[in-house]
């Protein structure tokens, strides 16, 4: 079975029908629960087996030497890794006195499904035991967004077909044993045993345990307490030591009784807090979430989420296992994003130690302009957290020699974590990369203290960068020598236009930001002689342009290298990066990911749509896409040049990275920038939205297989507009807010509340569809219609226990 006909498809959740060891890993990051602050990996309830178990605190992380071959000045010498901290999602099942362990006796039914629509994880499994007892086990679990802290599990056990003496025990286990790395170098380093016990305590149903980063210094404590309902007379006990709590029910059941134990799980950690004050935080939060009892977290995961749907929900007509895709994926970045508060998203959110959990600009370029639409307030707290990372970016700029603030390619908490220059500090575009998400968070939101208090010294510290790095040559034009575009198989490279590009928009943007609060900008010694110096490399900046082939070469004499020999790669040896050489992959024309496609996208105001045209057919030819970070990018540009079924191909590969685990590595966590790109492609790409200034401009447009695609977006002023796309036409309507001015296609369009807009869309131009590397062509798009739910399998939200 492949890992996509695990999957019913259906447009509001998830359901595996049967249990597959061999995805388990997969399976346990696609059914990952997470708020942004917790995030705990779906490993089943027992505990064992499993893939890869993972439970998560945004921010814990351990240190670890970064050892190199040889020194060299400026590397850096110690990384962040994410750890698996204390797993409190245990309950293990003893049934007769044999472990409930699905490798062994005889499971007849297992089934798990994630309802987008109220964020619970459902289970229900039936097993017969080796002795030939069966039991059913249903659980529900939930890491609530509503309460940061918290997570809780419903777990429900009955024997089906005679009495059965069951014992439950529900533990919370420290430093587990983590299966060896694999040798992928996207994998994470795994750390033995990183937490030193502190204090260990129980009372009645509750256990706390509190334990130490060892390098780190961190503190982290978790505490449960539980709720039991049972049909018989049981006896409950509870003991702890240091990297282990056990609360332990045990009781007879006979066929139609059952036992139910709710446990309710919180989380807290600390740098600076003493361990009175860990403990207690997380004392408190469990009191809070027993106070609001499980029905309680139930309802207000529902209404938390009903709310956003409301406001953000992404429709699509004519693909339903799309329209699973899309759901799935803004519910994922949901999850990555809700609870961060001044924390890193990291590149695989809280799903699993994929890139050792780092965030990059994946963040900034993919996951805020989803969020930024629909829960603004969580970019907020995004860039709030990179603010207060300045610092630690004021020190390496100045290790490097340079002005301003260098931030670091990848960090957990702020300090630059990669050891290799050509594909890590020298993709200084990153500081550009944060300061226009921080301009478009203040375009959209109109949030003026924001920008005045945080985004001002960003982007001012980021133009002093490119200010710095960069020079003016003797015809007088701005050049950014020495840099690594978005392409990582390109690197050191001259005049990327990417970079040069963001560049410039990050100079201006620090102008006009300083020319706007001015009190502020004295604050960080701003006058007008820096700003007007900002704004002359802006105006010189250096975009080089190759007048022969008539496109863009991705950075200064790109186009002259020789093409990667594609005919003779087969397709076995992708991704190239594990079967060549870097310097291979840097002297030839060979693009792992869109770099001057993005550049197109996000600086569509510097380009003609010729150029576009052009440049856009150039670099089909050599993309290879061996970044998830590719295909969305590429459906983008793909709709805006015309090529609508191209870009709809794209869009699906975005959206099913890891629903079909197309990298072949979602066991260590989902793509969220993947994720957040589909989202990006249906709406800037068929949607056709730019918002590159003030005016949102759309341009829409719908490729053959879907019929009607809707999205609503939150703007300034409590604006949601919602927009609803068919072949024939596109209609503007206010769902919130009273008015607004937008461009459709050229022309200015005004909405008032009650008095939608609806104006024609131009039938498209078919054109002749475009190369890519052989073997590197898309999948083709036809819709789905697949098994969806309901006919023969019971899905788990309806049935009656
Ligand atoms: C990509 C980077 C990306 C990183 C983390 C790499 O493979 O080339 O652009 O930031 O993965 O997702």
């Amino acid at each position: 079975m492949t890992a996509h006909d695990a999957y019913t498809i259906e447009p509001w959740g998830l359901t595996e029908q049967s249990l597959d060891l061999d995805v388990l890993a997969r399976a346990e990051s696609v059914f990952a629960l997470s708020n942004g602050h917790v995030g705990m990996r779906a490993n089943l309830d027992e505990g064992e087996p499993h893939g890869l178990p993972g439970t998560y605190l945004n921010g814990v992380f351990e240190l670890r030497p970064l050892p190199y071959a040889e020194t060299a000045y400026g590397q850096p010498e110690s990384g962040q890794s994410v750890i698996n901290v204390t797993n409190g999602k245990i309950l293990r099942l003893l049934v007769d006195d044999e472990p409930f362990d699905l490798r062994y006796g005889d499971l007849k039914e297992h089934q798990r499904r994630l309802d987008f629509r109220d964020g619970l994880l459902k289970r229900r499994a039936v097993w017969t035991s080796p002795a030939g007892r069966t039991v059913r086990v249903t659980s529900t679990r939930l890491v609530s967004l509503t309460q940061r802290a918290v997570a809780a599990i419903s777990y429900e056990v009955e024997p089906m077909d005679g009495p059965a003496r069951i014992v439950v025990q529900s533990e919370l286990v420290a430093n587990e044993q983590l299966p060896s790395a694999n040798g992928d170098p996207r994998a994470a380093a795994v750390l033995e045993a990183p937490l030193v016990a502190e204090q260990h305590s129980h009372q009645g149903a509750k256990a706390v345990l509190v334990h130490q980063t060892r390098f780190s210094g961190l503190r982290v404590a978790a505490t449960m307490d539980h709720v039991v309902e049972c049909d018989g007379p049981h006896q409950a006990e509870t003991e702890t030591e240091e990297d282990h709590a056990r609360y332990s029910v045990t009781t007879v059941l006979k066929p139609g009784q059952k036992l139910r134990i709710v446990k309710f799980i919180a989380y807290g950690w600390s740098a600076a807090r003493s361990l009175p004050a860990v403990r207690d935080q997380v004392a408190a939060a469990l009191t809070a979430a027993r106070y609001t009892g499980w029905d309680g977290l139930v309802a207000e995961q529902k209404a938390y989420l009903q709310d956003f749907w409301e406001r953000s929900d992404i429709e699509v007509d004519g693909d339903m296992e799309l329209q699973q895709a899309v759901r799935f994926a803004l519910f994922h970045v949901l999850q990555a994003g809700a609870r961060t508060e001044e924390r890193a998203i990291p590149a695989k959110g809280l799903t699993g130690p994929g890139y050792d959990g780092h965030c990059f600009w994946d963040t900034e370029t993919f996951v805020l302009p989803v969020l930024t639409y629909c829960l603004p307030n969580a970019v907020a707290q995004a860039l709030r957290w990179r603010h207060s990372t300045l610092p630690l970016a004021r020190e390496r700029a100045v290790q490097l020699g340079l002005a301003g603030a260098v931030f670091p390619w990848r960090t957990i908490r702020g300090e630059e974590c990669s050891g290799y220059w050509p594909a890590g500090t020298a993709a200084f575009h990153i500081g550009a990369d944060i300061a226009r998400a921080v301009e478009r968070y203040v375009r959209a939101t109109g949030d003026a203290d924001f920008e005045r208090d945080y985004g001002m010294e960003i982007l001012v510290e980021t133009a002093r960068m490119w200010r710095s790095l960069g020079h003016h040559d003797a015809e007088g034009r701005f050049r950014i020598d020495g840099v690594t575009g978005p392409d990582e198989y390109s690197s050191i490279a001259d005049n990327n236009v990417y970079t040069n590009l963001m560049a410039q928009a990050n100079l201006r943007a620090a102008a006009d930001a300083a020319t706007r609060h001015l009190h502020q900008a004295a604050a960080l010694g701003v006058d007008t002689e820096e700003m007007a110096q900002w704004r002359d490399a802006a105006a010189s900046m250096y975009v080089p342009y190759d007048e022969k082939l008539g496109v863009h070469p991705q950075a200064d004499g790109f186009t002259n290298h020789e093409m990667w020999d594609f005919d003779n790669t087969p397709a076995a040896k992708y991704p190239l990066l594990l079967h060549y050489p870097y310097y291979d992959l840097y002297r030839k024309q060979v693009v792992k990911q869109a770099d001057l496609v993005l550049a197109m996208q996000v600086r569509g105001d510097a380009f003609t749509a010729e150029e576009k045209a052009r440049n856009f057919a150039y670099y089909e030819r050599l993309t290879v896409r061996d970044s998830s970070l590719s295909a969305c990018t590429q459906a983008v540009m793909a709709a805006e040049v015309g090529h609508l079924d191209l870009a709809y191909d794209y869009l699906a590969e975005a959206a099913l990275m890891d629903l079909h685990d197309l990298g072949g590595n979602t066991r260590d966590g989902l793509h969220m920038a993947s994720l957040a790109g589909a989202c990006i492609a249906l709406v800037a790409g068929f949607g056709g939205l730019r918002d590159h200034d003030d005016h949102l401009v759309f341009r829409p447009r719908l490729p053959s297989g879907l019929t009607r695609v809707a999205f609503s977006m939150r703007l300034r002023g409590g604006i949601v507009l919602h927009t609803e796309i068919t072949r024939a036409e596109a209609t503007y309507s206010l769902r919130e807010g009273d008015m607004l001015k937008l461009m459709h296609d050229e022309e200015e369009v005004v909405i008032t509340k009650g008095r939608p807009a609806s104006r024609p869309i131009p039938r498209p131009v078919p054109l002749e569809r475009l190369s890519q590397p052989p073997g590197r062509e898309p999948a083709r798009r036809h819709a789905q219609s697949g098994p969806t739910i309901g006919s023969d399998d019971t899905p788990l939200d309806q049935t009656s226990d």
